[in-house]
């Protein structure tokens, strides 16, 4: 085991021993060095590895160092994309495990979200209704991104905003404005009738309703000519997006 190495496992063990927490610095490298009896060479090599990982952040300076974070999704979902690079991935998939997880988590949605929520997503479907084309499949994403977000179930919402990223941005429709427009305006009265079981916190309904909205959309991708566009996904791609967006980081 190389050195670095057994420096960055001892530090994961103090976060798994409950000492540390995100935003709490880690000891400073003179510090660090004294503990684990390295050089400096080692122990900046443990702290990048630990960065590349998105467990801290560093800093230069007088006040910098290490500090503890917890692992964005924007990282999370870079790593998923290394992964998947070089396998075969395609919307065929993509949708099969929507099918599987959107009605779920709509299930869930019609008894966890809370008034508040309700109320900002209705605002946002009546803001989005007159948009038209690409503007509103971004938003449309937005629409299942919130609910994922407000899954009680930690695992289920990393999938769910996994396959959403994936079709924000690695998949693309050979379509123009006007099949775009009809895409949208089908997508726009499947959330009002989610929204409206929701409102009914009927969670039967919100599974039925989430199903049947899936199986459209993948018809409606599948007409118009839907890819699966391989590349590598960049963390700076995401921190676009939150701007342009302005939702909460994910
Ligand atoms: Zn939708």
């Amino acid at each position: 085991m190389k050195r670095a190495d057994l420096i960055t496992d001892e530090i994961k063990r103090w976060m798994v021993t409950g000492d540390l927490r995100p935003g709490q610095r880690l000891p400073n490298e003179a510090e660090l060095q004294r503990l684990f009896g390295m050089s400096k060479g080692t122990v900046r090599e443990a702290l990048k590895a630990l960065e590349v990982q998105g467990l801290v952040t560093l800093k230069t300076g007088p006040n910098g160092g290490a500090r503890l974070t917890e692992v964005t999704f924007a990282r999370t979902f870079q790593l998923l994309q290394n992964h998947f690079f070089f396998q075969a991935v395609d919307i065929d998939q993509i949708y099969a495990v929507r099918r599987m997880l959107e009605p779920e988590v709509a299930a869930l949605a019609a008894t966890s979200l809370s008034e508040q929520d309700l109320r900002d997503l209705e605002a946002e479907l009546h803001d989005h209704a007159a948009e038209a084309g690409e503007v509103r499949g971004a938003a449309d994403l937005d629409f299942h991104d919130r609910l994922a977000m407000a899954c009680p179930n930690v695992l289920l919402r990393l999938q769910c905003q996994v396959l959403n990223e994936m079709l924000r941005r690695l998949v693309t429709l050979a379509a123009g404005s006007v099949e775009l427009d009809e895409v949208g305006t089908l997508n726009h009265a499947a959330h009002e009738a989610l929204l409206a079981a929701f409102r009914a916190r009927d969670a039967e309904r919100a599974r039925a309703v989430m199903a049947a909205h899936m199986d459209e959309v993948f018809s409606q991708v599948r007409r118009l000519g839907g890819a699966y566009r391989q590349r590598l996904v960049l963390e700076r791609d995401f921190e676009m997006r939150l701007r342009l967006a302005n939702l909460p980081p994910v």
